[in-house]
């Protein structure tokens, strides 16, 4: 069987986002991926107890907290998303994520700076650390390529 892939909802067209709207990947792979049926989705925001749509969040520079716009503290909601995306690897034996980039739950090299000012800083977001932190290697759109020679790599041993 082929090896699987956990990606974020929003990639493929579920209407996940805080803004209430999709961001679709435009890629020839994933649709192959698809007809493979290695793609399982997570919307770690979603799946931590959040709303669609939500206010949107940033995680603070200072204390690692994740804040909404508006103040409201949702680290928790962040925090368990991300541990329902390492269950699910987990149960489908998953060492691979492609995660939309500059999430503050999925980003992998970008995340807002915390001040809703739209400016982005190197960092990881929640659910991103807490699968790297666990073994799994997490690419985003922008790493795509990587990830596809990862892949093929892959394919090739079993
Ligand atoms: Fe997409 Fe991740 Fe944001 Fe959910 S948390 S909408 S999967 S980027």
């Amino acid at each position: 069987p082929y090896c699987k892939i956990l990606i974020s909802s929003c990639f493929l067209g579920n209407k996940v986002r805080y803004d209430g709207q999709a961001k679709v990947i435009n890629h020839p792979v994933i649709a192959l991926w698809q007809q493979q049926n290695r793609l399982v989705p997570v919307c770690p925001e979603v799946s931590g107890g959040l709303s669609v749509p939500r206010s949107p969040a940033e995680i603070q520079g200072e204390t690692g907290k994740v804040l909404t716009c508006d103040g409201k503290d949702v680290t928790r909601a962040f925090l368990q998303g991300a541990e329902h995306a390492l269950a699910v690897c987990r149960n489908h034996n998953i060492q691979f994520a492609l995660l939309k980039e500059s999430s503050p739950s999925c980003g992998s090299q970008l995340i807002y700076d915390g001040t809703f000012s739209g400016r982005k800083i190197n960092g990881q977001g929640v659910c991103s650390q807490v699968l790297s932190a666990n073994g799994i290697a997490v690419y985003s759109e922008v790493s795509i390529e990587k990830l596809i020679a990862v892949i093929a790599h892959q394919d090739s041993l079993t």
